[in-house]
């Protein structure tokens, strides 16, 4: 008897999300968010407990060619902290699972280990117990956290309303860029071991792609300055598919300027220099571990002088029609291309 096989890369990743959860109930009425946010929310007492959990594979998410132990344990600390900043809580534990393949010696453990302590001491979490088993190849990192937030502050993926405003922090498309000067030296060193990298230049972008931090800072200013978003995601994936899990969850539409989308300028010289439009590489190049957030009209008043939170648009009654909007005024409808693990053939496209 056959049994019908179908491929993972034709759901793709959020589809086999979407269809794990399809089948998950929620019996436990603490268990107040499931799958489906950037951590779930379990009720306790006045506050909530924020729980988010993320996993790096050696060869898919990171190529030790080129991305230091140290680099990595912080990173991975970050991304999970990250998911509990774009919540609005504050993370407070984690715990952290490797599989180590005979290839990784004593002291790269304890260099992996210095960046997850480093990680820990920057944004004041705990490293409370984990798991440690050999694997058959490479290396895989898995950490999960816990935060906490006051139930009238948390911010889902589902409480944007129409006409918020659309709000981003810092600039977005650095960790891209980094990424392809690192793919680009990684293949001159390849070709030619005598060569030098020239990474000078470079240095702020390959930052943003090895060393990304939380925008935990933003949780607070936002919390001083009175604001509660009505939605908010962290930037994992490049903008526009985070605008898409807004539209999705929140069942508004979306329209974005293209002049009010932050990229940094070396950022961007570097993308022409690739031959990659800028623009695109802001939108979809993810891994800048940014904040994406919503708020009221009435609160852009508050934050309206912050210097590392950008307008850049607004939301509609529209959820079919999400756009972004050129300087000269033309709407081109947004795409969400984004970062797909099950589908090693994606890229971005080339600029025309
Ligand atoms: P993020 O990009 O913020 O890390 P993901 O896209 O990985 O989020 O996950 C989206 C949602 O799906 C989250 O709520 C996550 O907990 C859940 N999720 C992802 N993979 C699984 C899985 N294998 N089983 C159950 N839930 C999952
Ligand atoms: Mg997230």
């Amino acid at each position: 008897m056959s049994e019908k096989r179908s491929e993972i890369s034709q759901l793709g990743e959020f589809g086999l999300i979407d269809r794990i959860s399809s089948n998950v109930k929620l019996a436990n009425p603490t268990s107040l968010k499931g799958i489906g946010d950037d951590a779930a929310v379990i009720h306790a007492g006045e506050n909530c407990l924020l729980i988010s959990t993320d996993m790096l594979v050696e060869g898919i998410h990171f190529d030790l060619g080129y991305v230091p132990l140290q680099h990595l344990g912080y990173k991975a600390v970050a991304v999970n902290v990250s998911d509990i900043a774009a919540m609005n809580g504050v993370a407070e534990q984690i715990t952290v699972s490797v599989a180590l393949s005979n290839r990784f010696s004593v002291e790269a453990i304890d260099a992996l280990y210095r960046g997850i302590a480093m990680a820990c001491e920057n944004y004041k979490v705990d490293l409370v117990g984990g798991d440690t088993t050999s694997s058959s190849s490479g290396l895989i990192i898995s950490i999960s956290v816990v935060g906490r937030a006051n139930k009238e502050r948390i911010t889902y993926r589902s409480g944007a309303q129409v006409n918020d405003i659309i709000c981003v922090t810092g600039d977005l498309g650095a960790a891209f860029m980094g990424l392809q000067v690192l793919e680009r030296e990684k293949e001159v060193y390849l070709t030619n071991p005598e060569m030098q990298p020239s990474i000078e230049k470079y240095e702020y972008l390959i930052g943003r792609q090895l060393k990304p931090e939380a925008r935990t800072d933003i949780v607070y200013d936002l919390a001083e300055a009175g604001v509660v978003p009505t939605s908010m995601i962290d930037v994992s994936d490049g903008l526009a598919s985070e605008l898409f899990h807004i539209v999705k969850n929140s069942g508004v539409g979306v329209r974005i300027y293209d002049d009010t989308i932050p990229i940094d300028q070396i950022a961007y010289e570097t993308a022409v220099e690739f031959n990659l439009d800028p623009l695109t590489c802001a939108l979809n190049g993810g891994e800048d571990y940014e904040l994406l957030f919503t708020i009221k009209k009435e609160d852009q008043e508050k934050i309206k002088n912050h210097p590392d939170i950008h307008f850049i648009g607004y939301t509609h009654d529209r959820k079919d029609q999400n756009v972004l909007i050129t300087k000269q005024g033309n709407v081109v409808p947004l795409r969400a291309q984004g970062w797909d693990h099950f589908d090693a053939g994606a890229n971005l496209p080339e600029k025309e």
